[in-house]
């Protein structure tokens, strides 16, 4: 594979987060390869892996590693290189650069130090599990990684136990099935989708409730690749007339009426005046008790 013939645009000086395939090396944009032809520099997680991407593409820009490691140190030299007038590319070993990978403290200097930032957007497992997972994507919260502890993953999970949204992971298969089952144990049934090796030979989707994804794990070992985990959204709470009145009762105890009802309208999603008119009612009645 190579690029075009045409000659190489000039592109205006700044830093140029450029996406790069997350499997199948042909989801590169042309602009991305036009970008990374005409840097002057690319910075890259791990030169091995970035020099599979230029030789495929003939980017012959000099690469140089900036990661969590050593981005401290890197950050000043980039912002004179980026003073100087050059062209700096940010890529990541694949995918979106930022999207749990480094770059978010340079793009945030750079753009402090007034100097322009360019996105060339392409491929991110995100976003490719997201559109063959199944799911409703209107809301969704990527929570990155889940810690790799226990107790920590517990905790990762129970701090979002209350989204009713679709949640997005990224995972590795030695860690899913006690991811799953931590998700079994926070929310009953919750349906999960494993979208695995996206965009390459194996690309796999596999769909079910968390419990049942976890015990065909256990059984047949864990899956190989790279994995998006995705969880179905969960209906809100049904309040039943019931439910609401018991709620309004106890909010009466420490608010007032106007107060219960639009406290309650936002907990129950109900009317604010059905809960107002219930709420008046409720209180005359324990007036005259
Ligand atoms: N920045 C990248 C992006 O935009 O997707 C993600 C980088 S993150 C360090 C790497 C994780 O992304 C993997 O461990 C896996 O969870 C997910 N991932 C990357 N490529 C994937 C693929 N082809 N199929 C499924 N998941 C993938």
């Amino acid at each position: 594979m190579t690029g075009n013939s045409s000659p190489l645009p000039t592109l205006p000086s700044g830093l140029y987060v450029t996406a790069t395939p997350i499997g199948n090396l042909k989801d590169m944009t042309f602009r991305a390869v036009e970008t990374l032809q005409a840097a002057d520099i690319i910075l890259c997680e791990d030169s091995r892996v970035s020099a599979r991407l230029c030789r495929a593409y003939d980017i012959k820009a000099p690469l140089k590693a900036y990661h969590d490691h050593n981005g401290d140190q890197m950050r000043p030299q980039v912002m004179q290189w980026l003073e100087d007038g050059k062209v700096i590319a940010l890529i990541s070993d694949a995918g979106t650069p930022l999207i749990s990978d480094p770059g978010y403290k340079l793009v945030r200097d750079v753009q402090a130090a007034g100097l322009p930032v360019f996105t060339v957007p392409g491929a991110s497992a995100l976003t490719a599990a997201l559109s063959i997972a199944g799911v409703p994507t209107d809301k969704f919260l990527f929570g990155g990684f889940l810690p790799a502890k226990q107790d920590a993953r517990r905790k990762a999970l129970e701090s979002v136990q209350d989204l009713t949204a679709t949640l997005v992971f990224y995972e590795t298969g030695p860690r899913l099935a006690a991811s799953l089952q931590a998700i079994e144990q926070i929310w009953p049934g919750r349906e999960a989708v494993i979208a695995r090796e996206l965009s390459k030979l194996h690309e796999e989707v596999r769909s079910g409730p968390a419990l049942a994804l976890a015990e065909e794990i256990d059984a047949k070992g864990p899956p190989k690749g790279e994995i998006v985990l995705i969880l179905h959204p969960v209906a809100p709470q049904q309040w039943t007339p019931e439910q609401a009145q018991s709620l309004l009762q106890d909010l009466l105890q420490t608010n007032s009426v106007k107060d219960a009802a639009a406290q309650a309208a936002k907990q129950t999603g109900l009317p604010r005046k059905e809960l107002y008119q219930l709420a008046l009612d409720l209180k005359s009645k324990a007036e005259m008790k």
